[in-house]
């Protein structure tokens, strides 16, 4: 039995509570438990100096019920297979929110990129892509960026596998270069798509965008991305982190990103004080947004935080216990399956351009992110107003009943 407080055992507590909120089966409980197909794999890297390192690697296609499983691939020290397999459950429940043609996939490798060369990260990219190349394509399971990957690492993926097949299939993963069949708004679209949430949920909470208040924990691809979006709708970000830690005081997300860039750490930026990541959790603001890893909001995080509404930009930030809490003190929150679909859309839409040989303008991705992310948010906000459950119970009931009535239809065989 995974730890209580694990990304695993949070994930399986809120099928298990939306199975029972549908009336579903045990039948279903049985088939929406279970990851389709878990792959582990070693993944030798020779490192720049002649020295040979082992590392784990994974691969979870949680489901291909609905089309082909979807998802990114996570470099990180503590990614274990139990971790890879609750998020590639998000994913399904995700896509099948979002209604995007997709089941749901993670995959990762234990290691910490901070530690990698440009070439030794090159290395273990297309040596990880080769140790799963069986389970990915187009047509089967298509990756993208996660934590600790980025365009790079997508551009060496669709490389491996456009060797071995020996032609170019830039649909095998999203998250592209732009010249090598990427999306335009790919790159900003999961902090686009947090700012859409934060806007719809002030609205519903009757708050006033202008100058409303916004604390962001993470400053990566989803946090800086969603401070900019948030910035041009007219919030002040009043406090951003990084694993190091976090700062207020400053004037312009773009100043800070600079020195951030320049200097690997968002400390001692001009003008700024430094905060501790918990501080940055308890700041008066009106929405927080944890948008680093897993099991930020925790039960004893949780007590502290005076945030009206929290859009979760990570997957996964809050536990059971926290959840808890946060409903007691009725903050608004907007669950990682909604919140951070951004992403996911965009990278649908990425693979539907290099299916078709077709590339759209930034506006009309930014249209159709914008149209598919409000559907979601209108249907979990009436589906919440109608069954009087909150925003994740909404959600997680909308997604998992579409997967369970797709296998009803799809039947079991033989
Ligand atoms: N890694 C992102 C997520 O967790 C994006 C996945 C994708 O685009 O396939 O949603």
């Amino acid at each position: 039995m995974p730890n209580l407080e694990s990304p695993l055992a949070t994930a399986l507590s809120q099928l298990r509570r939306a199975i029972d909120q549908l009336n579903l089966s045990e039948n279903d409980w049985n088939t929406l438990s279970t990851p389709r197909r878990v792959l582990e794999v070693a993944v030798p890297l020779r490192r720049d100096d002649g020295r040979v390192e082992m590392y784990k690697g994974y691969r979870v296609q949680y489901s291909t019920t609905r089309g082909p499983a979807k998802g990114g691939v996570r470099f990180h020290q503590d990614i274990d297979l139990d971790e890879t397999v609750a998020l590639a459950m998000l994913m399904t429940w995700k896509c099948a929110l979002t209604n995007l043609p997709y089941g749901g996939a993670k995959g990762g490798v234990a290691v910490n990129p901070h530690t990698l060369s440009i070439t030794e990260n090159e290395r273990l990219t297309r040596r990880y892509t080769s140790e799963i190349l069986p389970l990915i394509g187009p047509e089967r399971d298509i990756p993208a960026p996660d934590v600790g990957t980025d365009e790079r690492n997508m551009a060496w993926m669709m490389d491996t596998y456009s060797v071995n097949a020996g032609y170019s299939v830039p649909g095998v993963v999203t998250g592209k270069p732009i010249v090598l069949g990427g999306s335009l708004g790919r790159t900003s679209a999961t902090g686009d798509g947090v700012a859409i949430a934060v806007r719809e949920a002030l609205k519903i909470k009757g708050i006033n965008p202008e100058g409303a208040t916004v604390a962001i924990q993470g400053f990566g691809k989803v946090g800086y991305w969603a401070a900019v979006a948030l910035e041009n709708m007219g919030l002040k970000v009043v406090a951003v982190s990084d694993v190091k830690g976090g700062v207020t005081g400053f004037n312009k997300i773009s100043d800070l990103h600079r020195y951030a860039q320049e200097n690997g750490t968002l400390i001692g930026a001009p003008g700024t004080e430094s905060i501790t990541n918990t501080e940055l959790l308890h700041l008066p603001v009106d929405v927080l947004v944890p948008a680093a890893l897993a099991d930020a909001i925790t039960e004893s995080s949780a007590v502290g935080i005076r945030a009206k509404i929290v859009v979760e930009g990570a997957n996964a930030p809050t536990t059971p216990g926290g959840d808890a809490i946060l409903n007691d003190k009725g903050v608004l929150v907007v669950p990682d399956i909604l919140a951070n679909s951004g992403g996911v859309i965009v990278s649908y839409f990425e693979w539907v351009q290099d299916k078709q040989n077709y590339f759209w303008s930034a506006d009309e991705v930014k249209e159709n992110l914008n149209s598919i992310l409000m559907r979601s948010i209108t249907e979990v906000a009436e589906h919440s107003a109608a069954h009087q459950v909150n925003w994740r119970e909404s959600a997680n009931m909308i997604g998992v009943s579409r997967v369970a009535q797709a296998h009803r239809l799809r039947g079991l065989y033989p």
